[in-house]
């Protein structure tokens, strides 16, 4: 083994082994369970980010582990097409050439898309395996593949004829600048600084009589159809039924009463729109409104309006208020902040617009969704999310599945324009059945999360019903961010039940967010975002999953480099140690389990306890507890303490109990390897393949990868060598202080009392007496009861783990007391100089009102701390010196 732990080249090293021999390519195999994973489809235009990384690691672990546990794993990745993003990126890189995707026409940009794809779209697939993730990349797949096309294709067509897919007249999000209908998923509320304009709409049969209405949009008045109050509005109460005229226009619209109008706004009276209004729009629907469109799709006001035609909104709004001004219709403006939706792809404000769009309905599909949820067969964890997930399932509305792109699945819809014949099928038909006339197909595409939708099976083959799908559907978990939860997960559940017919998968993960260290969402465009690839190759992959993975306990996780810094010191502290053990080992001896000592008993009864704890955490999905359990046994009690017992025996004279305890630092220690092998599998292989056992025998898989998941005996139980090492330990910890604070040189020995209750306990220590003498420097010479039992003289005592456990340390003969009285005398005064000073700063009211709060607690530590070490230094003074420490 090097001295050095170097990442870079053992992760690429063992990645490029692991790929080499199909090492994560899953077959379908009936003997062993199936455990599947769908990775989420990263957009093909996408780069590793947190999230992404932290995610992949989540689901690294569990292929991993139930690797090891010996089912027949499936990590199936691949890519997005993700519409709008790639279509937006190849549109950029034609604007750079001075074209646009019209120049091309729709073949040739496409072609262009499908380049831009073989050039750039494998860019993630690769960042992953930098990452170590275990994915089969012998089954990629991308969701415009032709099998994929044709999955998309079947249940576009299915959901069709059962009438769940129609086509209508509906208002949608409209991106003027994407030129496309967003889902209200994808649209961004920001709040913004507009102006809510008072406009007097005349009433008819009365000169002078007007209801004054409150709008952010005067620009839209040419497509009012009504004017609605509130029912229950006394001041309005006269008023329905009658009706008004449209300012700017010669139009008389009626005036209606409907219970959404919200009375504490404006003036409790609405100007209906029903073509450029969400909410105007449904009680058009309610009441039989016309709708009229003045706003064209690129965002402009239509030709027929007059002396708006052709304007932009901002202008359109300017004239309009003029225009209404001139007609003495103006009343007022006044400042208004709201909320405007924007493009979550281009940040343009959306326009709701009326078009012609394909919708499905989702009442039929949500129901049985809902119920797998209810009943179990679907678990969110954290268990919270099922409640997020079924309140928005119960108030489902239609879903706009067509967008105006190039880039995607085209409907397979087509029209014939002889006879109006719409056929809807999924191979290209050759005429229109009805009339033999020619076909036209709709230019729209699917919107993405149509095909996403389908991913856990039609990856898998389905519409055929392949070996992989009977071997790998359901999956097992699917593992994603939050934000995605109604986009993506609740459709992949419906479809899944409509069309396979099971759940996708039986467990939902929502894994944490991580945020920049400020708090702020982590994004490129803010410059909060910190690049996974980077701490890669600054840390390793292994330190950067395990700091992931440490972080990664609450649901926001603020990123905090410290944890992958912690990641990579543990990664060295658990190479050198291994090195230690690897270079102290003799040659030919065999990893065994050899109960000779109670720190042996102890190691193992520990390890068994910390293998189940393990199992436990990775089966429940706490790997944030996982990775803390496993870095304080591997830290605290392999390292720092078995390992240093252990010396005494490895390099002593005693060859049989050198081949002992060299048995049981192979066996120890091929075992952590397993057990931490999921979150770390780089520096866990490189040290495994360095174990004298793998190389000697047969027994051993050649690779960690394939070693199943650390195995424990029941007998491995030892609660008295637990108990006496915890004594031990603490004992051996107090010394080491003792002697620090004694300015004891290295060479004298201390001779030490140990007082227990409990006998069994005691003399499990005094088995210990030559490694206890090695990390202590002092000698155990016996055991008692109690202090009562002591030989008269000056100690020093240690506290042990429990009441009336202690070590005493004999001080005659090493320590000379008058020196040591001068020297405590000496701390004492210094300690009460400062313990003075800050007392008097706080007595100061002005000091404790005026000085920042920190400054003020700074002072109040000082003093806390100094009367903390006085009265250790008084309880020292007592022991050593045998009289009180003088005032
Ligand atoms: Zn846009
Ligand atoms: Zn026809």
């Amino acid at each position: 083994m090097t001295a050095r732990y170097s990442p870079a080249e053992v992760e690429e090293r063992l990645m490029g082994e692991w790929l080499d021999r199909s090492a994560f390519h899953a077959e379908v195999d009936d003997g062993r369970p199936a455990y599947s994973i769908v990775i989420p489809p990263p957009n093909v235009t996408g780069s590793l980010h947190m999230g992404h990384a932290l995610n992949s690691t989540i689901q690294d672990v569990l292929i991993r582990y139930h690797h090891k546990l010996g089912h027949n794993t499936l990590w199936l990745l691949g890519t997005d097409h993700a519409g709008i993003a790639t279509q937006n990126k190849v549109e950029a890189a034609l604007a750079n050439e001075g074209r646009s995707k019209e120049d091309l026409g729709r073949e040739a940009f496409e072609e262009r898309v499908w380049e831009w794809r073989r050039l750039y779209g494998s860019t993630i697939i690769h960042q992953l395996k930098s990452l170590g993730c275990s994915c089969d990349y012998e089954r990629e797949r991308f969701t415009m593949d032709r099998e994929y096309r044709r999955a998309v294709a079947k249940v576009f067509v299915d959901l069709y004829r059962k009438g769940d897919i129609y086509r209508d007249v509906y208002l949608v999000n409209w991106c003027t600048r994407c030129g496309s209908a967003i889902s209200d998923l994808e649209v961004e509320h920001f709040e913004r600084n507009d102006k809510l304009y008072y406009v007097r709409y005349p009433v008819e049969g009365e000169e002078q009589e007007f209801l004054t209405v409150a709008t952010t949009r005067p620009e839209t008045i040419l497509g009012d159809t009504a004017v609605a109050v509130n029912p229950e509005d006394p001041r309005y109460g006269r008023l329905v039924g009658r009706r008004a005229r449209v300012p700017l226009t010669d139009r008389w619209v009626p005036i209606i009463a409907d219970e959404h109008v919200d009375i504490e706004f404006g003036t409790g009276a609405l100007k209906i729109t029903p073509a450029h209004d969400p909410d105007d729009f449904e009680i058009g629907v309610r009441h039989g409104l016309e709708s009229i469109s003045v706003i064209t799709p690129d965002g402009r006001m239509f030709e027929e309006a007059g002396g708006l035609a052709g304007m932009d909104m901002d202008e359109a709004r300017e004239r309009s208020v003029d225009m209404l001004e001139d007609e003495g219709l103006f009343v007022r403006s006044e400042d208004y902040a709201h909320k405007v939706g924007h493009c979550y792809r281009c940040g343009t404000v959306i326009e709701p617009l009326l078009s012609l769009q394909w919708f499905m309905d989702m009442k039929r599909l949500a129901e049985p969704a809902i119920a797998c949820v209810e009943d179990g067969r679907v678990r969110f964890v954290p268990e919270r999310w099922s409640g997020v997930y079924l309140d928005w399932m119960r108030g489902l509305k239609p879903w706009c599945i067509s967008r105006q792109l190039w880039w995607g699945h085209r409907l397979p819809v087509w029209y014939c324009d002889a006879c109006e014949e719409i056929v809807v099928t999924e191979d290209r038909p050759q005429a229109c059945p009805a009339c033999g006339g020619g076909l036209r197909q709709e230019e729209d595409v699917l919107d993405t999360w149509f095909s996403s939708a389908l991913w856990p099976f039609a990856t898998l083959g389905w519409p055929d019903q392949t070996p992989e799908l009977a071997e790998f559907y359901p999956t097992s978990v699917l593992s994603t961010a939050r934000d995605i939860i109604y986009l993506w997960v609740a459709r992949m559940i419906m479809m899944g039940l409509e069309f396979p017919g099971d759940v996708p998968f039986r467990e939902v993960i929502i894994h944490p967010t991580i945020m920049a260290a400020d708090g702020r969402r982590m994004s490129k465009s803010l410059g909060t975002g910190v690049d996974p690839l980077e701490l890669i190759s600054e840390y390793g992959a292994d330190a950067t999953r395990f700091g992931l993975v440490y972080m990664s306990s609450a649901q926001d996780v603020r990123f905090s480099s410290e944890r992958i810094e912690l990641g990579r010191n543990f990664a060295n502290k658990f190479w050198n140690a291994s090195r230690f053990v690897l270079q102290g080992v003799p040659e030919g001896v065999s990893p065994a389990v050899n109960p000779a000592t109670p720190a042996d008993r102890w190691i193992f009864s520990r390890l068994a306890d910390v293998t189940g704890e393990l199992a436990r955490l990775y089966e429940s999905f706490d790997l944030a507890e996982a990775a803390r359990v496993i870095y304080r046994f591997v830290w605290n009690e392999f390292c720092d303490w078995y390992v240093e017992i252990a010396k005494a025996r490895l390099y002593g004279d005693d060859e049989a109990a050198r081949q002992e305890v060299a048995g049981n630092l192979l066996y120890v220690l091929e075992h952590l390897l397993g057990l931490l092998h999921p979150i770390m599998p780089f520096i866990t292989e490189e040290i495994y393949r360095n174990l004298p056992q793998i190389a000697a025998t047969e027994s051993h898989p050649a690779a960690l990868f394939d070693a199943p998941f650390p195995a424990t005996d029941p007998s491995w139980g030892d609660p008295v060598a637990v108990k006496a090492m915890e004594v031990f330990t603490m004992v051996v910890t107090g010394l080491r202080s003792a002697r620090d604070e004694l300015e004891l040189p290295r060479d004298v020995v201390g001779q030490v009392w140990l007082i227990s209750p409990d006998m069994t306990t005691a003399e499990a220590v005094m088995q210990q007496a030559t490694s206890f003498r090695q990390l202590s420097g002092c000698d155990c010479v016996d055991v008692a009861v109690s202090e009562a039992d002591l030989p008269a003289g000056r100690y020093v005592s240690i506290e042990g783990p429990e009441a009336g456990v202690k070590a005493m340390l004999e001080l005659g003969g090493i320590v000379d007391p008058e020196k040591e009285k001068a020297r405590l005398l000496g701390r004492a005064a210094r300690v009460r100089k400062d313990l003075v000073k800050a007392q008097a700063k706080l007595s100061k009211e002005s000091f404790v009102k005026k000085a920042p709060p920190e400054i003020v607690n700074e002072e109040r530590r000082r003093v806390a701390t100094a009367e903390s070490v006085l009265k250790d230094l008084a309880r020292q003074y007592r022991e050593r010196i045998g009289e009180e420490l003088p005032e």
